[in-house]
């Protein structure tokens, strides 16, 4: 059975991807997009801003009005746009929601809490399966290898990055402290630079790389005296993150209302 996808800033970078993997994937039809109150893209067809074949669906401006015949809608723009799109979904037959979106503060996330009485909603800060897949690993690595192993996180980035570390490197820094049952806050060594004294037992550590075009390359390197260990993901392609984001939708619109994760997803 085909689900109907809506999608909100459907011309911007994810908007666009979601469109162009949707229309590739089984099971999955795109049936409206929204944009921004005065963007210049409102009105043209989603298929064109998108880079494929027109698909005869005009960007619109209202979420309810968009989503009226969607089940699912996916969500990667900004926190404020989110929540106000929640609202206006409150009397359409949208059942999940898939929220890519970053950044919302604690109100913010409480808010999106109180629509999971309603909807089934996936929220991850990163929806690679390869991701979410190795942040379990090492969350199960860190609790099975004892404090005598030392763990590192090295990620590499493209040169236009402007934060580090990444929040995907903090995300298995997090899993590596729940791992150890502690949060990270305590566990993370401070960079490494000029005298820093012998490594702390117990601690995690970041090392980060800029260079050219990388989508994204992350590495977790556990190490005992007399042997290391790591897991590592190399992202290829930007589109992980649409595939992973339709798939939440698939298996979201299967499940009663509620707050979900892609661990919950992929059933990790
Ligand atoms: P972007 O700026 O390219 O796209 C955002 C789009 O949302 C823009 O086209 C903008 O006009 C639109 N928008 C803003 N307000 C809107 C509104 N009220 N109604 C409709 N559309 C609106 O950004 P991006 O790179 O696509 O990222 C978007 C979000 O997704 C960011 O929060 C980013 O951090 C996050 N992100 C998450 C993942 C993940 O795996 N969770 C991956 C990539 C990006």
């Amino acid at each position: 059975m085909s689900h109907k996808i809506a999608i909100a800033g459907v011309a911007g970078r994810m908007g666009q991807s979601l469109v162009r993997t949707c229309i590739t994937e089984d099971g999955c039809e795109v049936v409206g997009g929204t944009e921004r109150p005065g963007s210049g893209e409102l009105d043209k067809d989603i298929g064109v801003l998108a880079g494929i074949q027109p698909l005869n669906i005009k960007a619109g401006l209202s979420a309810a009005e968009v989503a009226k015949e969607a089940d699912i809608w996916i969500d990667f723009t900004a926190p404020t746009s989110t929540l106000a799109a929640m609202t206006a979904l409150d009397l359409t037959g949208v059942r999940a929601i898939i929220i890519g979106t970053t950044g919302f503060n604690e109100a913010e996330e409480a808010a999106l809490r109180e629509f999971s009485k309603r909807f089934a909603i996936v929220k991850a800060g990163n929806f690679s399966l390869g991701v979410n897949l190795v942040t379990a690993l090492v969350e199960q690595a860190a609790a099975r290898l004892g404090d005598d192993w030392d763990i590192e996180i090295l990620e590499t980035h493209h040169r236009r990055k402007v934060d580090a570390p990444s929040g995907t490197a903090l995300m298995l820094g997090e899993a590596a402290a729940n791992g150890r049952k502690a949060p990270l806050k305590d566990l993370q060594s401070p960079p490494y630079d000029g005298i820093t004294g012998e490594r702390e037992t117990g601690k995690i550590g970041f090392s980060v790389r800029r260079a050219g075009g990388v989508i994204g390359d992350h590495e977790v390197m556990f190490g005992s005296d007399d042997e290391l260990v790591s897991l590592r993901h190399t992202a290829l392609d930007r589109n992980i993150f649409a595939r992973g984001a339709l798939r939440a939708g698939q298996w979201a619109i299967q499940q009663p209302p509620g707050f979900y994760s892609m661990r919950d997803v992929l059933g990790l």
